[in-house]
């Protein structure tokens, strides 16, 4: 029985972020994951200026930087609908309102990062099978190269993803919505600059996106019923460009070409608790979210960041981090969590119940939003991951 003073199941973004971000805490962790390191997730991920501090603040900045495009401006419309709404990085007095960065990148610098991490021991390719709490213990059983392996924790960090086995384990019971939609996403090459404004143009199915990527090309992220995104899918890559561009519209000029497409279905998933004893959900486990307002990875690094905080703060006293304080940490994550999924759920929504009524309320949504300043700043805050308690770790350190 091997023993650590924390395991994480799921070396994803948000499991490898958290041991990333305990490397100087001197706590035994053992991270485990079912697969090993990629260079194939073709996301391309925007995220908020929160989130790209916590990169910095765990080093991994620079080698992300040559990767990560800046948004200056935000600039939401309604396909069909007069107005729109923009935000800039003058209103919230940021160099960016955030960025822009293909998540390979993320989880290769994550990756090289959990390498050198003296105090986390890597079991991948690994997979768990078993999840007991005993006494005030957790004890696993894991799969290694046909083998097995037990280990045990006073706790655990459930970070495996949509399908959690840790969720199973616990028979916690997770709301699944399944909106009958899909995203499609894919490069766009352009004619000319985007100059670093983020689109989002929705429609009467769902969104496109159009991010700012480096070298003048953005991240599309075309969410729409499964159907309609299964059609595109089926179309040459010229005839692809030329829906892209009549629905999108000119206001990226003419677009010159895109890369290879990729889908993904989508799907919300809530468990009903994060916290079972001494186990705690993080990420797509505790949440799946639509993309539509690119909250899910943000979500999960504020979580990270709340939890790294707090177990610092313990280390901090000479105190041990124990199963009651996971209670303590759900309930300084619920506020912003409720926030971000509602957002979330509530603009993928929107557009599935009734086309026209959604366009108005958009657009009453959207001129309301340009007009009245505290709900400009509440959408801002949220952008930047500043809504709620900010943990220091997704705060510029002095
Ligand atoms: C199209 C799309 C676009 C998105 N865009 C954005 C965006 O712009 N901004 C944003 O903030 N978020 C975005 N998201 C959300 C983001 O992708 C997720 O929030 C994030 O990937 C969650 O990571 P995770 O580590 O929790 O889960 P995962 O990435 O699924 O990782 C789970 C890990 O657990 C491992 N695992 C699973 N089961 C086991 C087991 N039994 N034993 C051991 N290991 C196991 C898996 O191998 C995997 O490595 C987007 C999502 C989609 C689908």
């Amino acid at each position: 029985m091997q023993r650590y003073d924390l395991i994480i199941v799921g070396g994803g973004l948000v499991g490898a972020g958290l041991a990333a971000a305990l490397r100087r805490s001197d706590l035994q962790i053992a991270l485990i994951d079912a697969r090993l390191p990629s260079n194939d997730d073709p996301r391309l991920f925007a995220l908020n200026a929160g989130s790209c501090q916590f990169l910095e603040n765990l080093d991994l900045w620079p080698k992300l930087k040559a990767y990560a495009a800046p948004i200056h401006q935000v600039h939401v419309s309604n396909h069909g609908h007069f107005g729109s709404v923009r935000l800039n990085r003058e209103d919230v007095g940021l160099p960016a309102l955030g960025y822009v960065i293909p998540a390979k990148h993320i989880e290769a610098a994550l990756n090289d990062e959990l390498q050198i991490l003296s105090n986390c021991t890597l079991y991948r390719p690994a997979k768990l099978q078993t999840l007991e709490q005993q006494d005030g213990k957790v004890l696993l059983s894991v799969i290694s190269d046909g083998v097995e392996k037990n280990l045990q924790a006073p706790i655990v960090i459930g970070a495996d993803g949509t399908e959690s086995t840790v969720r199973a384990q616990l028979k916690i019971h997770a709301d699944i919505f399944d909106y009958g939609q899909s995203a499609l996403v894919t490069r766009t090459m352009l004619k000319r600059s985007h100059r670093h404004i983020a689109y989002e143009r929705f429609n009467a199915e769902g969104a496109i996106a159009m991010l700012p990527l480096s070298d003048n090309e953005c991240a599309t992220i075309w969410s729409a019923d499964t159907s309609t995104i299964s059609a595109l899918m089926a179309l040459s890559e010229t005839a692809f460009l030329d829906k892209l561009q009549k629905e999108f519209g000119y206001r990226l000029g003419n677009l010159k070409a895109v890369s290879k497409r990729h889908v993904f279905p989508l799907r919300m998933i809530r468990a009903e608790k994060m916290v079972e004893q001494g186990v705690l959900l993080l990420g797509n486990s505790a949440h799946t979210l639509h993309p539509i307002a690119a909250q899910g990875f943000n979500l999960a690094l504020y979580e990270v960041a709340i939890l790294a905080e707090g177990i610092m703060q313990k280390i901090a006293r000479n105190e041990i981090f124990t199963p009651v304080d996971l209670q303590g940490i759900q309930d300084q994550i619920q506020k912003h969590q409720s926030a971000s999924i509602g957002v979330s759920h509530r603009l993928s929504r929107l557009f599935s119940i009734d086309s026209a009524l959604a366009g108005a309320a958009v657009q009453l949504g959207m001129i309301g939003l340009d007009i009245a300043k505290p709900v400009k700043k509440r959408f801002i805050d949220g952008m930047t991951g500043r809504a709620g308690r900010v943990p220091r770790l997704l705060l510029a350190q002095e």
